[in-house]
């Protein structure tokens, strides 16, 4: 299943080409700022799927690009990411360590975009990188989760754009800036991604082909990271957990469009705008 956010907090389910619309399902997702909703609908959902399925089996769709899309998540408690995952990317970085050193970093929740979003450069004369990543939503309470019961934990997947400012601050002052946590287009549900770590994932860079890996080359994979962070911190339903990107990071400028694609978890563009005028 494939649950997405539109128009005026509208709760959807892709059907190819087409969303239908179940928002009659999620009778508190007008509740005053913030909108948790679907928070709390992913910490019941077993309950919900069935009427959901039901609901998408005799409900009429519209087309998908008649839209206005949201992000497919917002407000998780915390967005939670692994530095240095994959060794290529180590390379190109000179970096010493990788996640089994460093640890995790947070992104701020409150820098989550969306499809068609536009990503606001904070600096000038910085350099600011798109990096693209496979992310994992929570779907259940986990604290101190075993690599084999890990991936029980799951809700869904999407894609990350993990967008960074390069230079010396703490990764969670570099990574947090509003704009910099793009995901979407979907939150995939865990049953329609049989392996995790065999996905290719690939982010164009105005229609140039810049990051092109797989989820095979990951340093620790999907079970792993959900391991590692669940010893350090409860991770909660919607929490969301980055992986980390592979090789091929670039820098951004102002009028930049920016595609990305995950297999099996489906594909969105990005713009790029200067934040500083
Ligand atoms: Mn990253």
């Amino acid at each position: 299943m494939r649950l997405v956010l539109f128009d005026d907090f509208q709760v959807g389910v892709l059907r190819g080409e087409e969303v239908v619309d179940v928002s009659h399902l999620f009778e508190d997702r007008h509740a005053p700022f913030p909108r948790t909703f679907l928070v709390r609908a992913i910490a019941r959902f077993d309950a919900l799927r069935p009427k959901i399925e039901a609901a998408v089996a005799g409900g009429r769709g519209r087309p998908l690009s008649a839209c206005r899309r949201l992000p497919p998540l917002l407000h998780p408690s915390k967005v939670l990411a692994a530095p240095v995952n994959y060794k290529k990317h180590q390379a190109e970085m000179s970096a010493a360590n990788t996640i089994h050193e460093l640890g995790f970093f947070l992104k701020a929740p409150s820098s989550i975009i969306g499809p068609g979003d536009t990503i606001r450069l904070p600096f000038r004369e910085r350099r600011t990188d798109h990096e693209v990543e496979l992310a994992v939503v929570i779907g259940r309470e986990a604290t101190c989760v075993k690599a084999a019961d890990a991936l029980d934990c799951v809700f869904a997947y999407t894609i990350l754009v993990d967008v960074t400012v390069r230079g010396g601050e703490d990764r969670s002052t570099r990574k947090s800036f509003d704009t910099f946590t793009p995901i979407g287009p979907a939150l995939v549900t865990r049953d329609e991604i049989p392996d995790p770590q065999d996905l290719r994932m690939r982010l164009w860079l105005n229609g140039e082909l810049k990051q092109d890996a797989s989820t095979q080359d990951m340093i620790e994979g999907v079970a792993g990271l959900i391991q590692h962070a669940s010893a350090i911190m409860t991770l909660l339903p919607g929490d969301i957990l980055s992986t980390g990107t592979p090789e091929g990071v670039s820098p951004l400028k102002p009028g930049d469009v920016v595609d990305v694609e995950i297999e099996r978890v489906g594909r969105m563009r990005l713009n790029v705008a200067a934040g500083w005028d």
